[in-house]
């Protein structure tokens, strides 16, 4: 159970006259503010800034920080979104002075080193992806997606081409097609059938020559990997179209299958959840995308470029490129994290991260599938679906309930109602980071649940500092100053 401590603001702490630090009494002459600055910038009253000591100050943050749940206090088996341990190693690389303390506009001679790791880090993504050109400057994975669609835009409109639409399947995650609409495409559903794979006749009754993109996520949000992967790849390529590869699954199949390979034209990493970077909470990301070598002109800018003699430059002169999406070169702390990371595993523990994260899934998969049906669920990817449908049907309990009250027991909610075509959809992905232990315990408590009482469930949590927020009307309208 979890403590309820301290939910005060600073500004309700508060006491005038407290103070974190002491300074000397003034030993020369006191001025006015008004004598040594024009009024014009003079603010009519003071600041209201809370007034309080150093340690209450450490303290009130200290217990705010243990009332979240994080992949360092919890198990996060947050469906989709790769919520895997963070190695503290890769905290200490981000943090060295010369990646950590780097000026944006530091010349290129004083930055050679940075330089150099996100050179290597472009053929890495290169290599791991089977797509020869990499850019790194995407903010995130759904502005990868972005700058990938605009990157096929502009290709398609140097060969005179005009092709208006994008297909996705209905499993997609809705950045796919929000992005599409941002790079002036149409999107095109496509079914996906009850096994969780497209269904090509559908597929085909959509294709046509008016065909941009295909956005597919492989493995897909259901956990399986697309058994018609290659023959939609050959069809949408012999109609001149492109593949776009979601990466957001990339844990599943590091060092075992390369989407170059199976027929991606471009794909984005999210280095935050593939290469262990932290996120959550809207946290940092990077969103680098690879893409084949007839896409390479136009990708985004700055590229990073080694001259014959070992010098490392930023190319910012690419004429068909679609230019900046961001300011500089990327988010590189997210970018050393996730260098460090493909660093110390190498390519055979790379491997070995996606074994043991498909692993992981088919074990909780097989010890939940008995309890809680999984519609696409005799073996899964890195991931898998269930569905809380029967539960609901039977003692009128929800997908959100069984989340909700997964809090009480310690572990955090897991994805749902995400992908939209599983009913009462709970998305599970254990990742490769966790024992054997700790996923007999979640399979466990989540059995618990589902025998309880349904009216404890319905107001669950019962132990956290609030219960259920209305998270819609949260997002909307935040309420972002503390007197309002
Ligand atoms: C997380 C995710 C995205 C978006 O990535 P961000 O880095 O959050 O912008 C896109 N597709 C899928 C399947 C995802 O899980």
């Amino acid at each position: 159970m979890r403590n309820t401590r301290d939910t005060k603001s600073l500004f309700e702490l508060s006491k005038p006259g407290r103070r974190a630090t002491l300074l000397p009494k003034c030993d020369v002459p006191a001025r006015p503010l008004g004598s040594l600055l024009p009024a014009s910038v003079l603010a009519d009253l003071p600041p209201q800034l809370p007034e309080l000591s150093e340690p209450a100050v450490v303290r009130h943050f200290v217990n705010l920080s243990t009332q979240n749940m994080s992949v360092d206090t919890h198990f996060y088996p947050l469906g989709s979104c790769t919520m895997k341990h963070n190695p503290k190693r890769n905290e200490r690389a981000a943090a060295m002075p010369g990646f950590g303390d780097v000026h944006p506009y530091a010349p290129e001679a004083a930055i050679q080193g940075l330089l150099e790791l996100l050179y290597d880090m472009q053929q890495y993504l290169s290599e791991i992806s089977g797509l020869p050109a990499c850019s790194l400057h995407p903010a995130a994975g759904a502005h990868g997606e972005l700058a990938a669609l605009l990157v096929a835009a502009a290709y398609f409109r140097d060969r005179g081409e005009k092709r208006t639409k994008v297909l996705a399947p209905d499993s997609a995650h809705g950045t796919n097609p929000a992005s599409a609409a941002m790079a002036g495409f149409d999107t095109v559903t496509v079914k996906t059938l009850k096994t969780g794979a497209v269904d090509l006749d559908d597929f085909r009754a959509k294709l046509d020559d008016n065909i941009a993109v295909f956005m597919i996520t492989n493995p897909n949000t259901v956990g399986i990997f697309e058994p018609s992967m290659k023959i939609i790849a050959d069809e949408v390529h012999a109609r001149g179209g492109l593949i776009y590869l979601d990466g957001a699954n990339m844990n599943a199949i590091l060092g075992v299958a390369r989407p170059g390979d199976f027929g991606a034209d471009m794909q984005h990493y999210n280095p935050h959840k593939t290469f262990s970077g932290p996120h959550g909470g809207g946290g940092p990301g990077a969103g680098p995308i690879c893409v084949t070598e007839a896409l390479a002109p136009y990708l985004p800018m700055p590229i990073v470029r080694k001259s014959s003699s070992g010098q490392f430059s930023l190319d910012f002169s690419m004429p068909k490129s679609i230019g900046h999406l961001r300011a500089f070169f990327g988010n590189t702390g997210v970018l050393v994290r996730a260098y460090t990371y493909i660093r110390a595993h190498g390519p055979d523990g790379l491997r070995r991260v996606s074994e043991h994260a498909v692993l992981n899934a088919n074990y909780l998969l097989s010890k939940i599938k008995h309890f809680l049906p999984v519609p696409q669920g005799e073996r899964c990817m890195h991931e898998f679906v269930a569905s809380g449908a029967d539960l609901k049907a039977t003692k009128g309990v929800s997908a959100m309930d069984l989340a909700k009250r997964l809090l009480d027991y310690g572990f955090h909610a897991p994805t749902v109602y995400f992908p939209l075509t599983v009913k009462e959809a709970i998305m599970i992905e254990p990742t490769e980071s966790e024992s054997k232990e700790t996923l007999d315990a979640f399979a466990e408590v989540l059995f618990r649940i589902t025998e309880e009482d349904p009216e404890l469930l319905h107001e669950a949590p019962h132990s956290t500092p609030i219960s259920r927020p209305n998270e819609v009307q949260a997002a909307r309208e935040p309420v972002l100053s503390w007197k309002s």
